[in-house]
């Protein structure tokens, strides 16, 4: 299977009545990037920023965050890579960070909530990405966003470093854009206002589900308590990407959902066209994807949302042995 899967690396991940689905990989270490060309992948959809805070000793200042964000797209080349800002607090406490105890943490002090409330560190993490992106394509995206207000706020500290840098004679990104994961519910009854401000939106489906079904994350004994293959999750995604369809806003998923074959079958059903997980996920995923066929799946799943939850996966997953 392996070497099938390095031999489909260079294949389109496309359905077999000719929808094109774009496979990007999450990273979070600068050993992660090369992955992406051996996987065959179109970019970074998730670059966990946090992830090398959180190996050192104290933060790390202006310069070395731009030598590493500088060396991440260089090793990218020509594929777009999607800079996550600092997701800390919550599960991904800094050692050298003293926030005050957070009785919930999850729900807690984390995120954006802290790059808004302690401006300075933000606007860092932002000057060292507009260095490192000097004539190159930026993506920013912000974690955690909870209302429309908290997005136009964050973008205002990334314009102004960007003004800042032409100001000192420093040449800008070639092409900006910037935009917010949707991991937190409320978010999605502000789409209107929000489509008119962000470049692109991608769904953090492992905060998302945590909240929408009022479930830990990390608990395992909650872990097979509440399916993502069920109607009102595939429900809320569907609603999403639909909405997303018709502002012609990007969309993508970026939880770990998309990197398992029957979910990204299901994902690609609900009208997801692009797809970020564990690189070594890509070659099964683009397997399942270019044996698929769209239409009875969309069908499938209009069919589906009347069911049982604890039918749905079984149902799939029937539906997709049947197709190879
Ligand atoms: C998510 O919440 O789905 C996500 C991709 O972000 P993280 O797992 O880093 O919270
Ligand atoms: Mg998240």
């Amino acid at each position: 299977r392996r070497a099938s899967f390095a031999l489909s690396r260079d294949l389109p991940a496309e359905t077999l009545d000719g929808v094109r689905v774009s496979l990007q990989i999450n990273a979070g270490l600068l050993i992660d990037v090369p992955q992406l060309h051996e996987a065959g992948a179109e970019g970074i959809g998730l670059y966990r920023t946090e992830v090398p805070f959180m190996v050192r000793e104290a933060f790390p200042d202006v310069g070395a965050q731009t030598q590493l964000y500088a060396r991440i797209l260089e090793l990218a080349k020509d594929r777009p890579v999607t800079f996550r800002t600092l997701d800390i607090g919550g599960d991904k406490a800094l050692p050298y960070w003293h926030s005050e105890v957070d009785e919930n943490p999850i729900m807690g002090w984390r995120a954006i909530r802290i790059g808004l409330d302690r401006p300075a560190l933000l606007s860092q993490q932002l000057r060292a990405l507009v260095r490192a992106a000097a004539g190159r394509h930026l993506r920013v995206m912000f974690p955690m966003v909870s209302e429309v207000s908290e997005f136009v706020r964050a973008r205002a500290l990334l314009d102004r470093e960007v003004e800042r840098q032409v100001a000192a004679g420093g040449e800008p990104p070639a092409r900006l854009q910037a935009g917010v994961m949707l991991e937190v519910p409320a978010l999605v009854w502000q789409l209107p206002a929000l489509f008119k401000r962000v470049d692109f939106i991608s769904v953090g489906s492992n905060d998302l589900f945590q909240f929408l079904f009022a479930t830990d994350r990390g608990n395992p004994r909650l872990a097979r308590r509440y399916d993502v293959l069920s109607p009102p999750s595939l429900a809320f995604l569907r609603s999403v990407a639909g909405q997303a369809g018709a502002a012609g806003v990007p969309l993508s998923l970026c939880g770990e959902m998309a990197g398992h074959p029957l979910e990204a079958m299901a994902l690609v059903g609900c009208g997801f066209r692009i797809l970020s997980m564990p690189a070594a996920e890509i070659g099964p995923v683009r397997t399942t994807i270019r044996s698929l066929e769209l239409a009875p799946l969309e069908r499938l799943l209009d069919r589906l949302m009347e069911q049982p939850a604890r039918s749905v996966r079984e149902q799939l997953r029937a539906y997709a042995r049947d197709r190879g």
